[in-house]
């Protein structure tokens, strides 16, 4: 349990860091996160993650009220407050207190919450087996609606597509765009790897532009793979010698069946079991802070 937290300029103690009833990040989703690791000391790809926080506040017109730099402080103040070594940030802006109207104009302040705890993973026995996944109902929300590029404060459309592979038994599950692509997984990233080629759903699919994604893309082109943004359907992955999913919280992890349909061989490949070896490099092969 987080001993401190960091809400609206200062550090206090973790029972005392409340937010109003009234709050619109409460009463209507209205505000953006981001999720990011700790490993060692360090806060992984900190700047990418406040990078893409601004920008999310930027589409839904939300001030965030400190710049950049003071926004990676704080994290890291937050971080060491905890004794945090290996453990999970997330950082929350808020719409701030308002009427029981939609009107922004009626909110007082964009607050900025940072917690910094330790993280659950998913079972060390999926890593090494793979997962199962299915394809939820749900279809990830219309781009023209809410864009899945915002990681907003709503994560309701999620959320039922998580309940649906909950309920068939797995601990994800695949999210097709409204043109009956394949977007994403509820929390994470998808790739498919055939004949050798990486591919993965591009920005326009309807995704969230995953930073593990993108250090992903990286590693699979520094390792001499050729990685393709492309549009993906099901029948790709039914086909494919392998599949992965990335997040930050789940890092690398094979993916071995897609509604009952086995992946290549059942088991995760070479090539994914590769990058999650140069994943788990990058993360915790860095120097301590
Ligand atoms: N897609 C969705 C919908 C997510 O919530 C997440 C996790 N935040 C991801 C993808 C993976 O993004 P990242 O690698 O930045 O954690």
């Amino acid at each position: 349990m987080a001993k401190s937290v960091y809400i609206d300029g200062s550090l206090v103690p973790a029972d005392q860091a409340t937010v109003s009833v009234f709050d619109h990040g409460l009463l209507y989703g209205d505000g953006v996160f981001e999720g990011i690791r700790v490993y060692g000391g360090n806060v992984f790809l900190l700047s990418e993650h406040v990078d893409r926080l601004y920008e999310s506040a930027q589409a839904i017109r939300l001030q965030i009220p400190i710049p950049h730099q003071e926004l990676v402080a704080a994290v890291n103040e937050t971080v060491q407050a905890n004794d945090i070594v290996d453990g999970y940030v997330r950082l929350v802006v808020t719409r701030g207190a308002g009427t029981l109207g939609l009107d922004i104009r009626k909110t007082s302040h964009p607050i900025v919450i940072i917690i910094a705890d330790t993280i659950t993973l998913y079972p060390e026995e999926i890593y090494e087996n793979g997962m199962e996944l299915v394809t939820a109902s749900t279809i990830r929300n219309h781009p023209g609606a809410l864009n899945p590029r915002i990681k907003s404060l709503n994560y309701l459309n999620n959320i039922l597509a998580k309940i649906e592979g909950t309920d068939a038994g797995c601990v994800e599950a695949l999210m097709l765009n409204h043109n009956g692509e394949v977007a994403e997984c509820t929390g994470d990233n998808i790739f498919i790897i055939k004949d050798g080629l990486i591919r993965t759903p591009p920005t326009d699919s309807g995704i969230l532009e995953g930073i593990t994604r993108n250090s992903v893309i990286d590693l699979a082109r520094d390792a001499g793979h050729e990685v393709q943004e492309t549009a993906l359907v099901r029948h790709d992955i039914y086909i494919a010698d392998e599949c992965f999913l990335t997040g930050t919280a789940a890092e690398v992890i094979a993916v071995v069946s897609l509604d009952g349909r086995t992946i290549g061989d059942g088991t995760p490949g070479p090539i994914t079991r590769d990058l999650m070896a140069r994943f788990s490099k990058l993360t915790r092969g860095l120097p301590a802070s």
